[in-house]
């Protein structure tokens, strides 16, 4: 068989993994792709460890029993990984060896935009159709209004952010509260409009120091002492620590504490949302390989799936609206 990109076949035996940074919700996918190849009648493998489970040919087939149990748990039934093997043409040359030796000839990569790269690269090189769905809690990824895991994370995240308020209360400290995102600000910005921050610092927008510090003592001088500060991981002072060090260096009076949330935004059980997009775009996916799609990423937009072509599912930094930093200011005087 020709090794090189042509005219896609019927796919009959799709593979599927999960790439790059986990997210919750990429077990209900893994599940949808799973029972919707199995209702078509398609052979279905599931590869361990993202793109290192190809090179090692850590590869299992799997049916509708496999998934059972796996719709509510959080992480990855199949692992994920990054590999740097795949980047070298030999590696993926290994990796399409391998799944050819096992009739593979249609793959659904779960994972961000690195993920959709190497995809795309070795679609273009194998006569191996690749669709991708978005999982990252991050949602920083171009052609979908949703990404599997973000709804989860900002709902941990606001959980966690809830019980340093009760703590900040008590104590009338200001707290500065680092989440993740990494260089986007979504989490942040959807965490601290949802628990009242009086300030949210993300990498989309600059932020006037002058102005925060200003803000904060007016606040001190109006006995307002309970004070939240959201800051997204990549924002540009570095995250809560450094952000912390400023303030207090400018207002030595106030009692200023740093909590980072860190890891607990990538676990735990997936949200209803993250639960129910995970689900359709895992059906879609499958749909998408049986109609002769190929090198597209599955995504939500206006409610409807969308498809964009892999090489487009770049990471994106969406807009943040003058409206809703305007909402931040209002709602927290
Ligand atoms: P994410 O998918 O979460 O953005 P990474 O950027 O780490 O995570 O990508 C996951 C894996 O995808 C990498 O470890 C590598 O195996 C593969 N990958 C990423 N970028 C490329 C690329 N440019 N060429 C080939 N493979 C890539």
């Amino acid at each position: 068989m020709n090794s090189k990109k042509g005219t896609h076949k019927k796919v009959t035996k799709i593979g599927v993994l999960t790439s790059g940074g986990d997210s919750p919700g990429m077990n209900a996918c893994i599940r949808a792709v799973v029972r919707t190849s199995r209702y078509y009648g398609m052979d279905v493998f599931g590869i361990v460890r993202g793109y290192q489970g190809m090179l090692d040919s850590d590869i299992n087939e799997m049916d509708s029993r496999s998934v059972a149990n796996i719709i509510q748990r959080g992480g990855t039934i199949l692992k994920t990984a990054r590999c740097l093997e795949f980047y070298e043409p030999q590696g993926r040359k290994k990796a399409y060896e391998n799944l050819k030796k096992k009739g593979i000839d249609g793959l659904v990569i779960i994972g961000g935009d690195g993920s959709f790269r190497g995809a795309q690269l070795f679609s273009n090189e194998y006569d191996i159709p690749c669709i991708g769905i978005p999982g990252t809690i991050d949602k920083d990824i171009a052609g979908t209004d949703f990404t599997i895991g973000f709804d989860t994370a900002v709902n941990t995240a606001i959980e966690s952010i809830d019980k340093i308020r009760d703590t900040a209360d008590a104590h009338d400290r200001l707290f500065i509260i680092e989440v993740m995102g990494r260089d986007a600000g979504y989490i942040a910005l959807h965490s601290g409009i949802a628990t009242g921050a009086e300030h949210i610092l993300i990498p989309e927008r600059k932020t006037d120091m002058e102005a925060l510090v200003a803000s904060l003592e007016e606040k001190e001088k109006r006995k307002k002492l309970v004070n939240l500060v959201v800051v997204a991981e990549g924002d540009e002072f570095g995250g809560g620590n450094e952000v912390a060090k400023t303030i207090k260096s400018r207002l030595p009076n106030l009692d200023v504490r740093v909590a980072i949330l860190g890891h607990i935004q990538r676990g735990g059980s997936p949200t209803c949302l993250d639960r129910l997009i995970a689900s359709r775009m895992g059906y879609s996916a499958v749909e998408c390989l049986m109609e002769g799609k190929h090198n597209v990423m599955v995504g939500i937009m206006n409610n409807r799936m969308h498809y964009t072509p892999l090489n487009n599912a770049v990471k994106a930094k969406q807009k943040v609206s003058e409206e809703w930093m305007k909402i931040v200011k209002i709602l927290a005087s």
